[in-house]
């Protein structure tokens, strides 16, 4: 291409390639030091795949001594959303995941290859497309988009590969004089890769986590920059990757077929490429089948699903940890106390092949020990800081209750020791605990009479005979005395012991009067320890509802 095209195509000043790799030099790494980035688009929605392989990419790095980096891959000028750079942030911070480098959620550069947003970067990439230009291994591209869309109808037609490769590739070999023409002419242009490549020849890549695949090379003359002098993905990576020292690329599948054309872009441009390791995609279970996790069909996708629901952040955290690395479990039992993040994330263990199987009932028990080891007071500031914004009714009724709601919530927290594990999520605590409130406590006495073997008469005189005798400030040794009089006194065994040995003898047991109480006070068959329950609860209330 002539300096005349090259200056017609390019009518502005650009740095020179020299002057960027100046202000970029190479990272001064110690040997085993990885330099890993996180790449999303900002289309407002943050997949949970996301944090996956932020998390995985954050470790590589930090476990190394090396260099974690966020990047705004925000090309695709049509898919940005407004905010979706702070949604971006908001998530990696929640779970503690932390950029040395990159953009915070005001849109603002930190760190010495800044910028970090792409769009930012449009004259450096610019730089490189025209350097590629010069060297022959680009050209500009005058096909409108219906003259590409006719011809993918025909390549489809006679059965063809799709795409701008070979005869296809009209404006590969325009001379000089006909994209004069067409400059003049003012006809719009994007420039191609001249593609080195042959797809009847195959090539070996090797992946970090699938190892090696035997791929065809790339021939397709793919886009690089685009009408609006933004780059592609594929260009903007590569210039953005090495300049900014990646070493490993960690990202998901769908990047998989695009190895070839990759490499041959930093080939192209003199570069070394990193390391890629591509991870396959979350699945989960739909009807006993294994598929991929759909950022249409299933809620728990969108990462903000868990924020909604309360997920306690740290859980999440945890379950992610086991879904990179299955051995993080034995890890855990063996370093109760530990933070997640000093797991010794093993790179070689990820799963690759089929992706990572989203399970909520694995999630739903770590969750539990999660909150299970936390204190009464800070499971109580947590619920309140996510109510305030997902239920601000809920979150006054907390503040208006703050004392009575952390001494139900110390019922049976022993923490160190056994601590009851019941609640999952923030958002279950309102139902989990409704019965303490008389407004929301509901009880239905006859509905009960089958699962209890008593008839309601029967129940209301137990209770009534409990109300008589009852003194909130008996102790649990007393209490339970006072329910055992009962007991024998309708013929219901007052040890188990007698009772295992001779059921017949007895109309049912003790526990059999206690859970005639628990549904009074509470409404329920199950509940935490009765007792204490009474004890929180004081005793007008109590005998309100015997
Ligand atoms: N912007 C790309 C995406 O969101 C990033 C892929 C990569 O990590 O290189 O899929």
């Amino acid at each position: 291409m002539t300096p005349e095209i090259i200056a017609k195509m390019f009518p502005n000043p650009l740095p020179s390639v020299a002057e960027i790799e100046a202000k970029y030099p190479p990272r001064a790494l110690q040997p085993g030091q990885k330099v890993t980035r996180v790449a999303p688009s900002p289309t407002g929605f943050m997949h949970i795949g996301g944090i996956y392989a932020a998390l995985v990419s954050e470790r590589v790095a930090h476990q190394s001594g090396g260099v974690f980096f966020l990047r705004i891959e925000d090309t695709d000028q049509k898919r940005k959303v407004e905010g979706a750079t702070e949604v971006i942030c908001n998530s990696l911070a929640r779970y503690g995941i932390v950029a040395d480098e990159g953009v915070d959620k005001d849109g603002h550069n930190y760190g010495p290859y800044a910028p970090y947003i792409q769009s930012e970067r449009k004259e450096i990439y610019q730089a490189y497309a025209k350097k590629l230009l010069e060297e022959g291994l680009a050209y500009p591209c005058f096909c409108a988009s219906e003259d590409l869309d006719l011809m993918r109808k025909i390549q489809e037609k006679q059965g063809q590969r799709p795409g701008y490769y070979g005869k296809y590739a009209h404006c590969r070999n325009l001379s000089d004089d006909e994209v004069l023409n067409n400059l003049n002419a003012g006809k719009p242009w994007v420039l191609r890769f001249k593609s080195p490549g042959n797809n009847e020849k195959r090539m070996v890549i090797k992946d970090l986590l699938k190892g090696d695949i035997n791929m065809p090379e790339n021939d397709l003359d793919i886009v690089i920059l685009k009408g609006d002098g933004l780059p592609t993905y594929h260009f903007a990576h590569a210039v953005d990757d090495h300049l900014m020292g990646t070493t490993h690329v960690i990202r998901g599948d769908e990047w998989v077929s695009s190895v070839p054309l990759h490499i041959q872009l930093f080939v192209a441009l003199g570069w070394k490429a990193p390391k890629y390791g591509h991870y396959a995609p979350l699945q989960k279970l739909d009807n006993g089948n294994k598929r991929k996790l759909s950022k249409r069909h299933d809620p728990e996708a969108n990462i903000m699903y868990f924020w909604e629901k309360g997920y306690p952040e740290e859980a999440l955290v945890e379950y992610i940890f086991n879904l990179i690395n299955a051995s993080f479990e034995d890890w855990r039992r063996t370093n109760p106390d530990k933070k997640a993040f000093d797991f010794p994330l093993n790179f070689n263990k990820i799963s690759n092949t089929a992706g990572a199987l989203f399970d909520f009932q694995k999630l739903h028990s770590i969750s539990k020990e999660v909150i299970a080891k936390m204190t009464a007071s800070e499971v109580f500031e947590s619920v309140l800081a996510w109510a305030k914004t997902y239920r601000p009714a809920y979150a006054e009724r907390m503040q208006n209750n703050r004392e009575y709601i952390t001494s139900i919530l110390n019922i049976e927290r022993n923490i160190g020791k056994k601590s009851r594990k019941d609640l999952v999520k923030w958002e279950d605590l309102e139902s989990d605990i409704s019965y303490f409130f008389d407004d929301t406590f509901t009880r239905d006495i006859d509905s009960f009479t089958e699962e209890l073997h008593l008839s309601a008469d029967e129940m209301k005189k137990i209770a009534e005979e409990f109300k008589a005798v009852f003194d909130v400030n008996d102790d649990k040794n007393t209490w339970f005395e006072k329910i055992k009089a009962i007991a024998g006194k309708h013929g219901f065994a007052t040890e188990m012991k007698a009772y295992k040995e001779n059921p017949s003898a007895y109309k049912g047991n003790v526990s059999d009067i206690a859970n005639v109480l628990r549904v009074f006070i509470t409404g329920r068959t199950q509940s935490p320890d009765l007792h204490a329950i009474m004890s929180v609860m004081g005793s007008e209330r109590v005998l309100n509802r015997l």
